[in-house]
């Protein structure tokens, strides 16, 4: 398998360097199952991955999950997502390729800061 580009079920919809977002689309083309994905990369790498989620609600009543909420303070809730198999081996390659992308992002934009730094010093004397 190969991944794709453009990508079967990956938008991009983002990109300001240190930060990238994706929209990966659920196969039942419901916009409540996609994920948003959100790529950044500070003092360290971080993935945020965003979805609605649902009450299990074919599980109990209403009335039983109003009586969960009441007495356990929160009711469970999930989400799913349906993914081919070329959709699930570009959504794992674009995570990969855009970890790499905003790191090598960060890290140019810290040696050109300590570069223009030690210009700027240079300056001064
Ligand atoms: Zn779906």
């Amino acid at each position: 398998m190969k991944v794709q580009i453009p990508a079967e079920g990956i938008l991009k919809t983002h990109d300001w360097g240190n930060t990238k977002t994706y929209r990966v689309t659920c196969e039942c083309s419901n916009p409540d199952c996609d994920h948003n994905v959100w790529i950044e990369a500070d003092d360290q790498v971080v993935v945020n991955i965003y979805t609605t989620t649902r009450t299990n609600f074919w599980s109990k009543t209403r009335w039983q999950h109003v009586w969960t909420l009441l007495t356990k303070g929160y009711v469970d809730t999930e989400s799913t997502i349906c993914l081919t198999e070329q959709s699930a081996f570009n959504y794992a390659h674009t995570m990969l390729s855009a970890i790499d992308d905003v790191k090598k992002f960060r890290q140019e934009r810290k040696e050109k800061s300590a570069t223009a730094k030690i210009a700027e010093q240079g300056d001064c004397v």
